[in-house]
């Protein structure tokens, strides 16, 4: 587009998840959709309690799998589990 003459007015952002705002290298950041994720601590995750298999193609599950190798020592599973029985 700049080949061509055009000049960047502005930086869209298909799904906007976390509420950024603000700018990029000095353009605005425009979101076409705000869709917000509920967030909880890895110790109080529900699917790690149920014991729930994560998906490693997409995301972080497959580094954070590689870090928690041993399913009954996910810290959710840990405390509310083995240590609520
Ligand atoms: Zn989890």
């Amino acid at each position: 587009m700049i080949k061509e003459g055009g000049a960047l007015v502005a930086v869209a952002i298909c799904c906007n998840r976390s509420s950024v705002s603000g700018q990029l290298q000095d353009l605005p950041l425009v979101s076409l959709t705000e869709i917000p994720f509920t967030k909880w601590p890895e110790e109080d995750c529900d699917a790690c309690v149920r014991q729930v298999a994560m998906n490693t193609t997409v995301g972080h599950g497959k580094a954070w799998l590689e870090e928690h190798l041993d399913p009954k020592l996910w810290p959710a599973y840990v405390k509310h589990v083995l240590h609520s029985a």
